[in-house]
């Protein structure tokens, strides 16, 4: 696959301005890694709150970066500049790629995605960082889905090094070449997968937090089940990881898994993850999931 993703960047049109729509957990994330590797780019949110959230966590994140003496205050200001905040669609004129990381919600993103390709040039590139769902059925509603494909970080987006370029049944090699240099030059190992709900990672992720799910329901202390996760070898157990990934995020992209594979993920009754859904248990993001954060 390496192979695969090393021969499209060679026909790859250059990426120098980028915008992210949704300052979330994600948005936030990959504004600060496009800027931290020096690629200007856009962080479009519908609420001001979030992008000061977003802009809260790169400053953070930079700030890290000089205490461990990488980079000098004023290396950091420059980064920093690289982030341009927006709650409007005004600059989008002159993007090359956009990744959209809106909520994990198919009509939400179906809106922003239409929205958004009326607002940028004929080849700029749309890539979406869902989680679940298929590129072939968010490519729908697109007037270009030839310049459409899935461009899927992983969380937290500084640490984690891999990157799923999503190839939809229209999408152009351009698309796919403009896509995996991006990652390249964000300092990630893009690999090029095909559609299918879940892709590569969270088909095989998303039936793990499902196991997990029912050994709690059926008693287990949840607690216990990350300490033996992380003994077999995992840097972190699975109800430490869903309170990384966000509850709502993970009950939002289960339904879209469900959908995709009902014999294998669709559940009667209510999972261990949706009920902590229920109570407002989102995770880190709320600061109480399975755990509680100060
Ligand atoms: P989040 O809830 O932290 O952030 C979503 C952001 O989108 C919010 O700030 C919200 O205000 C904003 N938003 C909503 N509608 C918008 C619009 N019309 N225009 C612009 N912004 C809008 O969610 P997240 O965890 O960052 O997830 C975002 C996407 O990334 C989802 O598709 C999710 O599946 C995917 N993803 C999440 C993770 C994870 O671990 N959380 C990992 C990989 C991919």
């Amino acid at each position: 696959v390496k192979k695969k993703a090393s021969k499209y960047e060679k026909q790859a049109q250059p990426v120098k301005q980028t915008a992210v729509l949704g300052a979330g957990i994600m948005g936030g994330g990959i504004a600060y890694q496009s800027a931290s590797k020096g690629t200007p780019i856009l962080m479009k949110d519908i609420k001001d709150d979030a992008i000061e959230l977003g802009l809260k966590e790169a400053r953070k994140l930079f700030a890290k970066q000089v205490e461990r003496k990488k980079l000098t205050t004023e290396q950091m200001a420059e980064k920093l500049t690289n982030i341009r905040p927006t709650l409007s669609y005004g600059d989008f004129g002159n993007v090359d790629l956009v990744v959209e990381a809106v909520v994990e919600n198919p009509k939400v993103k179906d809106a922003v995605l239409t929205e958004v390709e009326g607002m940028v040039s004929e080849n700029t590139i749309l890539t979406s960082n869902t989680s679940t769902i298929s590129i072939n059925r968010l490519a729908q509603n697109l007037k270009r889905p030839e310049n459409f494909c899935g461009m899927h970080f992983f969380n937290p987006v500084h640490r984690m090094p891999l990157v799923e370029v999503i190839r939809g049944e229209k999408t152009s090699d351009a698309a796919v070449a403009a896509t995996v240099a991006y990652a390249r030059a964000m300092g990630k190992t893009p690999i090029v997968v095909n559609d299918c709900p879940g892709f590569l990672v969270n088909r095989v992720l998303f039936p793990y937090f499902g196991g997990f799910s029912f050994l709690v329901e059926q008693g287990a202390d949840f607690q216990h089940v990350d300490k033996v996760m992380e003994k077999f070898g995992w840097p972190m157990g699975p109800a430490y990881l869903l309170d990384v990934v966000g509850l709502d995020t993970a009950v939002h992209a289960n339904e879209v898994m469900a959908e995709g594979f009902p014999d294998r993920m669709a559940r009667d009754g209510k999972t261990a993850i949706q009920v902590m859904y229920d109570n407002d248990r989102l995770g880190q993001k709320n600061d109480k999931g399975f755990y509680a954060y100060e």
